[in-house]
């Protein structure tokens, strides 16, 4: 590669289209996401932002279009589907934690089962990642004895500790009373301020607004808006954006 090449972005889409029968989901999505960056995807319910996310880790595969995660292309036919799960870390609106073990041993069983880490080494792991999302000392607490809130920092504290190239996160806070959504979204922001690339699927427009490198307004299978912060949330004249952002009003 020549000196000056421009940086190439960590993640990069093109022409992402997803049908579901004869249903089109994503009509053409192109997106980069750079080395470091939070890109906040905001838009109606149904427009098909969980489904991008799904193709980004392969829950789902695209009918047409590429996806590139560093020098893996995602979509390629004969990828290995553990590599990108151990590259992609995905945090979901439920926090799916298992219920019958504590804390750290649904943090450190990953490390253990897919990462073959010794016992000792993955409890480690678990604990550092569960002192990053303050909850070391709930180590072993079952997840019945922590709060709504508490549970989804010990799922994002499970993705921690497989140390990721990129995280994705499927509307994270939605399942929480409105008063645990504020932990939640701070350790996203010091996720953020120790250089984690991220894309988040949000309503809480107020985050997307402070955290967010670059917003991404999806409507019906496609990108209508992106841009800064401010372009999105002050600036944009665009009716469908304008009528949307108007419900969070
Ligand atoms: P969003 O996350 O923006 O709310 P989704 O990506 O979940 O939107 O869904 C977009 C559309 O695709 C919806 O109409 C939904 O019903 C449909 N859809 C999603 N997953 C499936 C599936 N597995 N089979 C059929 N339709 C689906
Ligand atoms: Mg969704």
């Amino acid at each position: 590669m020549a000196a000056n090449a421009p940086a190439q972005a960590l993640l990069r889409m093109r022409g992402i289209e997803k049908s579901f029968g004869v249903v089109p989901i994503l009509k053409g999505i192109d997106l980069d996401v750079a080395a470091g960056e939070l890109v906040a995807i905001i838009g109606p319910s149904g427009s098909g932002k969980s489904t991008l996310l799904r193709c980004i880790n392969r829950l789902e595969e695209p009918q047409a279009g590429s996806i590139h995660l560093d020098d893996v292309e995602i979509t390629g036919k004969r990828v290995n589907l553990s590599t990108i799960r151990r590259d992609i870390g995905m945090v979901f609106q439920a926090f799916n934690l298992y219920p019958h073990f504590t804390a750290e041993r649904n943090v450190s069983l990953a490390l253990s089962k897919v990462r073959k880490l010794p016992a000792a080494e993955a409890s480690e792991r678990a604990l550092a990642a569960l002192e990053q999302v303050g909850l070391r000392h709930k180590a072993k607490a079952f997840p019945a004895e922590l709060s709504g809130g508490q549970q989804q920092r010990v799922a994002i504290a499970r993705s921690m500790a497989m140390t990721p190239k990129l995280y994705l996160f499927d509307e994270p806070t939605s399942a929480l009373d409105p008063e645990l959504v504020g932990e939640v979204l701070a350790v996203m922001q010091e996720m953020k301020a120790k250089g984690q690339t991220m894309v988040v699927v949000t309503h809480e427009m107020a985050f997307a607004r402070q955290a967010a490198d670059r917003v991404i307004f999806m409507d019906e299978g496609v990108v209508v808006e992106q841009g800064t912060p401010d372009e999105i949330f002050r600036y944009s004249v665009n009716p469908r954006l304008s009528s949307f952002l108007r419900n969070y009003r």
